[in-house]
């Protein structure tokens, strides 16, 4: 199949290559073989596809923790804020060789969900909560990926806005609100970067899951927009076999399959699924496995670490560009011969990703504390830990030796052993070499903890399946007897439970561990979690406000971690966790030069603010974060981000709150998306609300100002150019940004929506002269009683300027009625 002449691979006749294929051969590549992998058909020199998580790297095929180490990029929101498709593109670039060195050829990548609350479990992994910025990102990344021959798989289609009752719930959601805000992330995808595969999600949309959503997937994805690749499904997230065949679901994941196989065959038999349909589906793969080279490719499983000096300063110079500068009286950038404290839960642990599907295990992580000495040497340097931002006990560390039994009661004496190199993993197919049956087993974990200090410590356990822990050979922990669901593991997992227990200094405690499996809600991926800590001393922010006292600046390093931005669980507020807010008070008033850099993945409140002269969101900027910190901090790299989702000043602000639980965070299996497309900027607009900082926002080291625009409609929409200069004296970037004010309109209608932006670097003084090019949807609403486009007659205002608030221009076009299509 793969023949070639010279150098030149003869194009492949896919329609020959299918129609020699047998029904249980076009059916077995319909669902995966194993989590990661199609199977391979060797009578027709058919390769094997391999896919690979997504979005900020590229993990293989291990577990989630642990494995081959790969490169740690930066998360969605750091690249949503970095407004710059060009970067997304580079990214996107350099995460396929990633994914070639995993021997994978699919990403599953990226997440375009839109940042709808500000307490969304996945708001890191997603770029923006608005659909112009997330759609240019996504189609830059989708570019990168593609022209070096891997897939994408944009990600979740659609109405995945949360992570409450995840793999269940029914959103909610109006066409129109569909069309305009939730859906666009997609439609450019298909129709401007020609994404090669797309992922359904877990939930249910108006009543449908959406791996059986005709109207979805044959109507408007295909219909519509005239998408050729593959829909594959969520992890677990397609349940029925006719249903989802027929409705447009290609390739159900993982494998072994649950309802495809046999049963699909069956169901062709019985004329639930036409041969027609069939074929069409495994042509639609097979699209895909020629696309990625894959037919050619090997089935034996090679996974390498390519840890590259280029992806190193790529995400270092990504990381910097993602960073945005909220507030700055003047003490950014750094001097340097400054003597510093450098304070909080984040100073000394490199917190370079979020939790759940997209972590991975990456060559390394520099922390900022490491960054800085890099910068500063150490002798400037003092540290204190202040307070933790902890949401569970610090993980065990260490080897821990696993034995597995073929029975969930022990019974039957061991058949597999291992061991892993801290009380953490996902049991994911295959496992303990394939001698257990992922559903039904038990195994026994043992390590050996010396305790540093004589006191009481907490040993935490959760777990997806029972388990308890015991000290040397006392019940410390039970979490079996009444195992709970709770918000961990996909929501798969209980709740943690702490035991607390006296261990001496210097000692060898024996920690055992007893897991057996439970019957999965959905997701099948036995769990387990096992960490163990000392509580923090009552006088850590007394001794941290005095070190800052003695220092010239402070810069506090607080957030959150993947403990808590993580898919499977969505927060509960959006305050700092633990006592860090008393923290950043203390030290602020005890040394008023204090910068505070966050860490977060998305919005919080911040009580502080206004004593603070100096803050910095740095999200969760991949491996090299504590460098590209660094490098924004002393002013050697521009805090190039600007604000892709609007930070509220208090978390009821925000465009979900309601007192109705349906509308956030969901009640009775349902989540309404009950104010339509008023989400993001256009909902503190509507309201009057003056958020904390608005969408847009970020300040550069220079200072820019724009002039001389023309507006000027032609066939193709209308373009704007503009004269953009930095004022200031040091090279710099910013982003003009364009939005439209619509005529009075009979619908409702935003006040004005972000319809295009350009990032523009200039060094100081100079002057660009810039085009930007709005098309004729731009100005356009989606009407759905006639299911078109509609451009209505009058006079529309673009104002241009630095974010949503800060307007500093605008000008007008008249434009005549029209109707665009679909
Ligand atoms: C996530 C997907 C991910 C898949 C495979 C699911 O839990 O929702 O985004 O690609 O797992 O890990």
């Amino acid at each position: 199949m793969s023949a070639t002449k010279g150098n030149t691979p003869s194009p492949i006749d896919l329609h020959a290559l299918v129609d020699n294929m047998t029904l249980e051969e076009q059916v077995s590549l319909l669902s995966g073989e194993d989590f990661w992998s199609l199977p391979s058909i060797e009578r027709l020199a058919i390769g094997k596809l391999r896919v690979t998580d997504g979005p900020n790297g590229a993990r293989g095929a291990g577990s989630l923790v642990g494995g081959v180490t790969a490169a740690a990029f930066p998360v969605g929101i750091s690249i949503g804020s970095s407004w710059d498709p060009e970067l997304a593109r580079e990214i996107g670039g350099a995460l396929a060789a990633e994914v070639k060195s995993k021997g994978a050829h699919v990403s599953l990548a990226p997440t375009v969900n839109i940042q709808r609350s500000v307490s969304n479990g996945r708001n890191f992994e997603c770029y923006s909560e608005d659909p112009e910025l997330t759609s240019a990102l996504a189609v830059g990344f989708i570019k990168g990926l593609q022209e070096n021959g891997i897939a994408a798989t944009i990600k979740h289609f659609a109405g995945n806005e949360s992570e409450i009752e995840r793999t269940t719930i029914n959103s909610e959601i109006d066409q129109r609100s569909l069309r305009e805000v939730y859906i666009r992330p997609f439609e450019d995808a298909v129709k401007k970067a020609k994404t090669w595969a797309i992922m359904t999600s877990y939930n249910k949309l108006n009543g449908t899951y959406t791996a059986e959503h005709e109207w979805l997937l044959n109507d408007v994805l295909r219909g519509d927009w005239g998408f050729d690749g593959v829909v594959m499904s969520d992890w677990f997230g397609s349940r029925s076999t006719e249903l989802t065949v027929n409705a447009g679901l290609d390739l159900e994941m993982p494998g072994p399959t649950r309802d495809r196989g046999a049963k699909l065959v069956k169901a062709v038999h019985a004329g639930a699924v036409t041969r027609e349909t069939l074929r069409h589906r495994a042509l639609n793969i097979l699209r895909l496995i020629e696309r990625t080279g894959a037919l050619a490719a090997s089935s034996e499983l090679q996974e390498r670490a390519n840890d590259l000096p280029e992806h190193r300063a790529l995400i270092r110079r990504a990381g910097a560009a993602g960073t945005v500068l909220l507030k700055n009286d003047g003490i950014l950038p750094l001097q340097k011969n400054s003597k510093i404290a450098v304070i909080g839960p984040n100073a000394k642990t490199a917190q370079i990703m979020g939790g759940g599907s997209s972590q991975l295990q990456p060559h390394y992580r520099v922390s900022p504390w490491q960054g800085l000495v890099e910068k500063f040497g150490e002798r400037h340097l003092t540290y204190a830990l202040g307070c933790t931002n902890r949401r569970w006990e610090p993980l065990l560390e260490g080897d821990v030796s696993v034995e597995f039994y073929a029975s969930e009661d022990f019974s039957g004496g061991v058949v597999h052993r291992e061991t892993m190199h801290n009380a953490t993993t996902f049991w994911m197919s295959p496992f303990a070499d394939g001698k257990v049956d992922p559903q039904h087993f038990s195994t026994r974990l043992r390590a050996t903890f010396v305790a540093e200090e004589t006191g009481l410590h907490r040993l935490g356990l959760f777990s997806a399946g029972y388990s308890r822990a015991y000290v040397d050979g006392h019940l410390v922990v039970d979490a079996w007897t009444d195992w709970t669901k709770g918000r961990t593991f996909f929501e798969e997992g209980c709740d943690e439970i702490v035991g607390e227990v006296k261990l001496c200094a210097g000692q060898a405690h024996i920690i055992e561990i007893e897991f057996a499996t439970k019957t999965a809600d959905n997701i099948i991926c036995p769990a387990i979690r096992v960490g163990i800590g000392m509580p923090l001393g009552e006088t850590d922010i007394v001794e941290a406000a005095q070190l800052a006292s003695e220092s010239d600046i402070a810069i506090l390093f607080v957030g959150r971690s993947g403990e808590w931005d993580t898919e499977g669980s969505d927060l509960e507020n959006i305050t700092l966790p633990g006592r860090q807010d008393q923290l950043i008070s203390a030290v602020l008033a005890a040394n008023p030069h204090t910068i505070v850099v966050l860490q977060t993945g998305g919005p919080i409140e911040m009580p502080w603010i206004d004593q603070a002269p100096a803050v910095l969101q740095a999200w969760y900027p991949g491996q090299e974060c504590g460098n590209a910190i660094a490098d924004v901090l002393t002013g050697d790299a521009e805090p190039g981000g600007r604000l892709p989702q609007t930070f509220p000043r208090q978390w009821a602000d925000n465009p979900t709150n309601s007192h109705d639980p349906e509308v956030y965070p969901g009640k009775n299996g349902k989540v309404r998306y009950q104010e339509g497309v008023f989400i993001g900027h256009r909902h503190y607009e509507r309201k009057a609300i003056t958020p904390l900082f608005p969408f847009g926002h970020g300040l550069s080291y220079s200072s820019y100002s724009i002039t001389d625009v023309q507006v000027l409609s032609n066939s193709d929409g209308v373009v704007a150019s503009l004269r953009i200069k930095n004022t200031g004296i040091r090279h710099g970037s910013t982003v003009v940004q364009v939005y439209v004010e619509p005529p009075l309109s009979s619908v409702e209608r935003p006040l004005r929506e972000l319809k295009g932006f350009k990032k523009v670097f200039l060094d100081a003084a100079e002057t660009q002269t810039i085009t930007i090019h709005l098309p004729h949807r731009a100005f356009a609403y989606f009407d759905t009683s006639a299911c078109c486009w509609r451009v209505e007659e009058g006079h529309y205002v673009l104002s241009f300027g630095f974010s949503a608030v800060d307007l500093v221009t605008s000008s007008s076009v008249e434009l005549t009625a029209s109707r665009l299509p679909v």
